[in-house]
C-alpha cells in the first residue's frame, strides 16, 4: 500500500518515543527495602527531586519506584514547550499578594534558565532551541484577550514580553487569519523524551536507585507499598500527576484531564517557505479550547489541544491510544492554521493525562510530622514547573529553615476535593463543550468581546 494512503500511528505512548525509541527498562523493586527517600514516580517531577537531591547530599539513599518505565506519563508526551508559565498564578496574587506572585513569575522565569543550563552540563541533548513562545489571535475577540493577557504579563514583570500586530506576526509566522501576537523570550523547545531519558539517565549516575515495572499500590507515612515489597524511608514522596487517582485514598485529589497531539511527516522546504516560523518559538493561540505546537528538529509539526478531556471515572491510560474524533479535530486546526499544509500526511497521534486540582493551582507540599510530601497539579504547565517543584522538594526535605523556594505562594497550598462521579464527569464535558461553542460564537460573531458562556464556565469550573 502507498505510505501516504496509511493512517497515522495511534498511541504507542508518544510519536516521541517512536522517534527516539523506548527504553529498555530497569529491573523492578527484587524485596522490602530502606531508602532515606523514596520518591513515587519517574517523571520529570520524580526525577528532578531525585537529582536535586543527591546533587545536595551525595551520601542520600534515594529511591524512584516507576509503575511502568521512566517517562511513560507526560513527561513523554508533551509538546515540549518548556516556558515559564505556573497554573494557579493569578490565584496566589489574590491569596498572597501580587508581590509574592511576581516572585513566584521571577523562579519560573529563572527555571527556564536552570533546565536548559542543567540540561547542558549534564550532556543532555533533548534539542534545546531558545525561540521563545509566540501566542497568536485569530478573531477580534481572541485579539482583546491577547492585548489584555499581555497587558497582565507586562505586571508580573516581563518588561521583555513583545506586542505584535498582524504584520508583524506575519513576519514571524503565517498563521492564518492571525490579527496579533505576544511572545516571551521566556521559552523554549524541547524532545520530551530525550529530555527524561536524558535525566534518568544523569539521576542513576548520581547513584539514585530507580526501580522500574513498580507500582506503588499505598503511600502510609514512611512506607512506600508494591506488590515485590516495601520502601520503608522516612521522606516518601508522591510524583505521580495524571495518575494519582489510581493511589489509594486519592481518587478524588487531581482530576485526570487528557491532552492529545499530532505530528505530522517532515514538511517540505516549500512547505516551510509558505508558513515562515524560522526562530522556532513554540506556538500557542487565544481560543478558548487552545492550541500548542512546535515545529521539531527534524523539520515536522507536532500540534496538540484538547481532545476527549476527561474519561469516566478518572481512568487515565491506554499507552496514548486517541479517538479518531480527536485526531480528525486536531488535523483541522492543523490545516486552518497552515491552509498550505493541507496535504500533509499526520503520522502519529497519541495522548496522555496531566492532574488538575479542583482550583487549577499547582502545589508543592511536605509534611515534615509524616514525612509525606508530593508536587504536582500542574494542568498544562509543568515541563518546567516540575523542576521548581522538584528543587523545592529539595529545601523541604534537607532543611526546615525556609528558603528562597520553600517561602514562594504555591508551597503548602491546600485545595478541596473533586466531586464523585457522575458530576466530575458531567462538569468536565459540559465545560469543554461550551469552550468549543465560545470559540465557534467568537468565529461567527467577529465582535471583540469574549463569549459570555466562557467566562460563565470558567467561574463553574473554578479556574478564576
Ligand atoms: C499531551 C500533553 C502535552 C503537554 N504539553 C506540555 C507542554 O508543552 N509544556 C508544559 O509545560 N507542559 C506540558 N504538559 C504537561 C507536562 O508534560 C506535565 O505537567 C509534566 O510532564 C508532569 O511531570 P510529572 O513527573 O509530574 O508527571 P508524569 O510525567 O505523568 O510522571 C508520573 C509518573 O508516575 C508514574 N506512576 C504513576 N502512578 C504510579 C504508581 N502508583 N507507582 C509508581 N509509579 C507511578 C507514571 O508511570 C509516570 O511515569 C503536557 C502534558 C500532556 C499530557
Amino acid at each position: 500500500m502507498d505510505s501516504s494512503a496509511r493512517g497515522p500511528v495511534n498511541g504507542g505512548i508518544s510519536f516521541w518515543y517512536a522517534h527516539d525509541g523506548l527504553p529498555d527498562r530497569r529491573p523492578p523493586l527484587p524485596g522490602d527495602a530502606d531508602a532515606d527517600v523514596v520518591i513515587v514516580g519517574g517523571g520529570y517531577t520524580g526525577l528532578w527531586t531525585a537529582y536535586y537531591l543527591k546533587k545536595a547530599d551525595p551520601s542520600l539513599r534515594v529511591t524512584v519506584l516507576e509503575r511502568s518505565f521512566c517517562g511513560y506519563g507526560a513527561s513523554g508526551r508533551n509538546g515540549g514547550w518548556l516556558y515559564n508559565g505556573i497554573a494557579g498564578r493569578d490565584r496566589y496574587a489574590k491569596l498572597h499578594g501580587h508581590e509574592a506572585a511576581v516572585r513566584l513569575q521571577r523562579a519560573m522565569n529563572a527555571t527556564v534558565d536552570e533546565v536548559i543550563a542543567v540540561a547542558a552540563a549534564e550532556g543532555i541533548d533533548a534539542d534545546v532551541h531558545r525561540g521563545g513562545v509566540l501566542e497568536v489571535a485569530r478573531t477580534p475577540a481572541q485579539l482583546a484577550r491577547l492585548k489584555a493577557f499581555h497587558a497582565h504579563e507586562l505586571s508580573y514583570g516581563e518588561h521583555d514580553r513583545e506586542l505584535y500586530d498582524a504584520t508583524e506576526t506575519a513576519a514571524r509566522i503565517r498563521v492564518a487569519d492571525a490579527v496579533g501576537a505576544s511572545w516571551t523570550p521566556h521559552g523554549a523547545r524541547v524532545h520530551p523524551v530525550k529530555l527524561v531519558k536524558g535525566l534518568a539517565a544523569a539521576v542513576e549516575a548520581l547513584g539514585v536507585t530507580i526501580h522500574e515495572s513498580t507500582p506503588v499500590t499505598e503511600i502510609r507515612p514512611r512506607h512506600a507499598v508494591t506488590p515485590y515489597g516495601t520502601v520503608r524511608a522516612p521522606y516518601v514522596l508522591r510524583c505521580t500527576e495524571g495518575f494519582t487517582a489510581d493511589l489509594k485514598g486519592q481518587r478524588r485529589t487531581w482530576l485526570p484531564m487528557n491532552s492529545s497531539m499530532i505530528a505530522t511527516e517532515p514538511l517540505t522546504d516549500e512547505q516551510w517557505a509558505a508558513i515562515g516560523w524560522e526562530d522556532r518559538a513554540t506556538l500557542g493561540d487565544m481560543a478558548h479550547a487552545y492550541m500548542y505546537a512546535q515545529r521539531t528538529a527534524d523539520g515536522r509539526i507536532a500540534l496538540g489541544g484538547r481532545g476527549v478531556p476527561y474519561r469516566f471515572g478518572s481512568r487515565t491510560d491506554n499507552d496514548g491510544r486517541t479517538q479518531e474524533a480527536t485526531i480528525e479535530a486536531l488535523r483541522e486546526v492543523l490545516t486552518a492554521f497552515f491552509p498550505a499544509l493541507a496535504g500533509a500526511r499526520v503520522e502519529h497521534a497519541w495522548s496522555g493525562v496531566l492532574g488538575v486540582p479542583r482550583d487549577w493551582c499547582a502545589t508543592v507540599t511536605l509534611d515534615r510530622a509524616t514525612g509525606l510530601g508530593w508536587a504536582g497539579g500542574y494542568v498544562g504547565s509543568g515541563v518546567a514547573t516540575t523542576n521548581l517543584a522538584a528543587r523545592t522538594l529539595r529545601d523541604l526535605v534537607l532543611t526546615d529553615t525556609p528558603t528562597d523556594l520553600t517561602t514562594l505562594p504555591w508551597v503548602h497550598h491546600k485545595v478541596r476535593r473533586w466531586e464523585p462521579e457522575p458530576l466530575r464527569w458531567l462538569a468536565v464535558h459540559t465545560l469543554y463543550a461550551t469552550y468549543r461553542t465560545a470559540d465557534h460564537r467568537e468565529e461567527s460573531l467577529r465582535t471583540p468581546g469574549t463569549s459570555r458562556l466562557a467566562t460563565a464556565a470558567n467561574r463553574i469550573a473554578g479556574r478564576h
